[in-house]
């Protein structure tokens, strides 16, 4: 169900647009850690702050993030970016205004709608913090689910990332090749083609973009790109007679 945005028009547009926060880079690059340090600063400095987080698969999820070193934070679990809009007008009507912030974890799991609510509660005056996953595993922009069922996306991060009043916070992970602390890309060790494929350790690695496009290139994901820019390249070679 795409979420009815209207709801918020009712509030007054802020004088200036809340800043929206956008923590995002590979598996492993520390965004979790990243998003609760910020919940933890908006904490000591005294902020109304909301946490949510996407279900997935329909798994029954813990109403909370944890990060890898153990840090830890509650969070709304919603099913869609509709709840979030619904959540966030149950906090007005039980404290009278909106919250200073909201954090949204794993952003790339919501339907295409969070680019909506994340744009509107900017406009009204409310700072965000998100992080998420900017390419998947194919590395190409990690596109959000339907908003309706059954429909096909039309918009991937790229759309989030470009919103006005964005501050980028790109986070580097360790490739796992070479270690160097560069890792921009998230690369599939096991098999399978589906998008979303949940896992950890034993399922992705970080690596560098030079190791990411070697490994695809190895599996030969990149054969048939490959093979068009040699005979372009040969193409060029001929017309200069080099
Ligand atoms: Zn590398």
């Amino acid at each position: 169900m795409a979420p009815d945005i209207r709801k918020l028009f009712d509030f007054p547009l802020a004088p200036r647009l809340g800043r929206i926060n956008a923590i995002y880079g590979p598996m492993f690059s520390g965004k979790t850690n990243k998003l609760l340090l910020e919940a933890r600063h908006l904490s000591i400095a005294q902020k109304d702050y909301l946490v949510f987080k996407p279900v997935l698969d329909d798994r029954v999820e813990e109403a909370c993030i944890d990060s890898h070193d153990g840090d830890s934070h509650e969070a709304i679990v919603v099913q869609s970016s509709h709840q979030i809009v619904d959540e966030l007008l149950r906090y007005f009507h039980h404290s009278k205004e909106l919250p200073d912030a909201v954090l949204l974890n794993e952003v790339q799991f919501f339907d295409e709608g969070v680019v909506e609510v994340v744009a509107e509660l900017s406009m009204l005056g409310v700072e965000v913090y998100w992080a998420g996953l900017d390419t998947d595993w194919r590395g190409v922009p990690f596109h959000f689910q339907p908003a309706l069922e059954g429909a096909t996306a039309a918009k991937h991060i790229g759309d989030l990332l470009l919103l006005p009043r964005t501050v980028h916070d790109r986070q580097y992970a360790v490739c796992k090749l070479c270690g160097r602390k560069n890792a921009t890309m998230t690369y599939r060790t096991g098999e399978g083609e589906g998008l979303v494929q949940v896992g950890g350790q034993d399922t992705y690695e970080a690596r560098c973009s030079r190791h990411f496009y070697q490994g695809m290139i190895e599996r030969g994901h990149f054969k048939r790109e490959q093979d068009k820019l040699t005979s372009i390249l040969g193409r060029l070679r001929e017309e200069l007679d080099l």
